[in-house]
């Protein structure tokens, strides 16, 4: 049989890394064709050297730059853009798992040039679903979300319709904030931000999970993947994270999906179609009914978590997400940076959504690629303009 040919874009990343981890156990079936990274020196040469990819695409010049002067086997090949890999070559498997909004075209791009594709970035359904969707059709690509509560959906909703569903919770872990007393908020440094109780993840999206943001972005991901109604979803605190989301449907039964805090179980099932022995891949508790009698729900409390009150309106519609993706990716860099204290994550969004230019770029209901982008710089540039001339003492 023939090698699959597997493509992992943002390798160097929590998803790319976990991905790579899986697919080294089998490499009688897979041939890791290519790779890509940003900035990651380290760890993409010693990429390089564990894995032997045929491509690798290094989006940071400098770093592009660097590695290429040191790579001495001519049969690796380094690039510095994704529009420079062939079109004609095909890939078995991608794993999507690049952050932010610098993962949409790369995403668009391999949804033409791949088989199926596992899908973690986020940010690349909420802003251009509508590009993406069009494309896995024409060319007939199986997308599997593998965002652990989109996975749980899509598995858990197959073969029902929206008639069938009365109601879906998307469960939150309420991340390491969850019992900190509310006043102390102000003084939330990065560090304890990126503590989560039950993940290892990425900065940007362990922060986003600490004040609910990625809750709201998963909700927008939940209304461009699946057909159902927006109203019938709620987020839900469930501190274990160890159920990712119920279906209640209207025959009265209801469905959740279970499986431990690693991103692995989800990876892995979604590349071998869920017939996979989990066990020889991570060590697992093993302790279903020990963890189930640990499950707690709890209702979200708005004034521990004020994000989610954005869960509407114009945050949500048109363009809205576009906005609030690109001024929360700038807001939560600038909080890495300490440049803004942790509440000005939430105080300046609702700012740029307050903004007299805001009519002008949230109007357009299906932008193209560069409308998308247009719509992004300005919430971009607004978002640091915003923070410029509110804590200036941070600067
Ligand atoms: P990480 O920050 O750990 O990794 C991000 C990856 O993207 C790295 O390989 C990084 O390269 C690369 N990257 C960063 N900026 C750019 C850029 N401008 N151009 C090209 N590549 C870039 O993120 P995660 O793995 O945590 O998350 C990846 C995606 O998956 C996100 O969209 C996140 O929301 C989603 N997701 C993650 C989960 C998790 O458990 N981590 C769970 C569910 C969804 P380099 O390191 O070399 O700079
Ligand atoms: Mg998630």
């Amino acid at each position: 049989m023939k090698k699959k040919k597997i493509a992992i874009l943002g390798s160097t990343g929590s998803i790319g890394k976990s991905s790579l981890e899986i697919i080294k156990l089998n490499k009688k079936n897979f041939k890791i064709k290519l790779l890509s990274a940003n900035s990651n020196y380290k760890e993409i040469c010693n990429q390089i050297k564990l894995f032997k990819p045929s491509l690798y695409i290094i989006t940071n010049y400098l770093v592009y730059i660097k590695v290429k002067s040191q790579i001495k086997n001519k049969k690796i090949k380094i690039y510095n853009n994704f529009k420079d890999i062939p079109s004609k070559l095909k890939f078995d498997i991608t794993i999507a798992a690049i952050v932010g909004i610098a993962g949409l075209e790369p995403t668009i791009q391999f949804s033409k040039q791949s088989k199926k594709i596992l899908l973690a970035n986020k940010e690349s359904i909420i802003c251009g679903w509508h590009i993406l969707s069009k494309i896995i059709k024409k060319n007939k690509t199986e997308l599997i979300p593998i965002d652990s509560e989109h996975f749980s959906i899509n598995q858990l909703t197959h073969n029902y319709a929206d008639a069938d569903i009365k109601k879906i919770y998307l469960t939150a872990s309420g991340g390491p904030f969850l019992r900190r007393p509310i006043r102390s908020f102000k003084k939330i440094k990065p560090n304890a931000a990126y503590k989560h109780p039950n993940w290892n993840m990425g900065k940007k999206i362990s922060i986003d999970s600490s004040n609910l943001m990625n809750k709201i972005l998963e909700l927008i991901e939940a209304y461009r993947l699946f057909s159902f109604n927006p109203i019938k979803y709620e987020i839900i605190i469930h501190p274990q994270s160890l159920i990712h989301a119920i279906v209640i449907f209207k025959n009265g039964q209801s469905k959740f999906l279970y499986h431990e805090t690693d991103m692995k179980i989800p990876i892995s099932n979604a590349i071998y179609n869920n017939r996979v022995n989990i066990d020889k891949i991570i060590k697992t508790s093993n302790n279903f009914i020990n963890n189930l009698r640990k499950i707690k729900f709890e209702n979200v409390d708005k004034k521990r978590f004020p994000i989610v009150t954005l869960a509407k309106g114009k945050y949500l519609s048109k363009s809205g997400p576009i906005i609030l993706n690109a001024s929360n990716e700038i807001l939560v860099d600038s909080f890495i940076k300490k440049k803004i204290p942790y509440n000005g994550i939430f105080e300046t969004l609702k700012r740029v959504f307050k903004d007299r230019d805001f009519n002008k770029y949230a109007v357009k209901k299906v932008p193209n690629i560069d409308e998308i982008y247009k719509i992004d710089n300005w919430a971009r540039n607004k978002t640091l303009e915003i923070i410029s001339k509110n804590y200036e003492k941070y600067w």
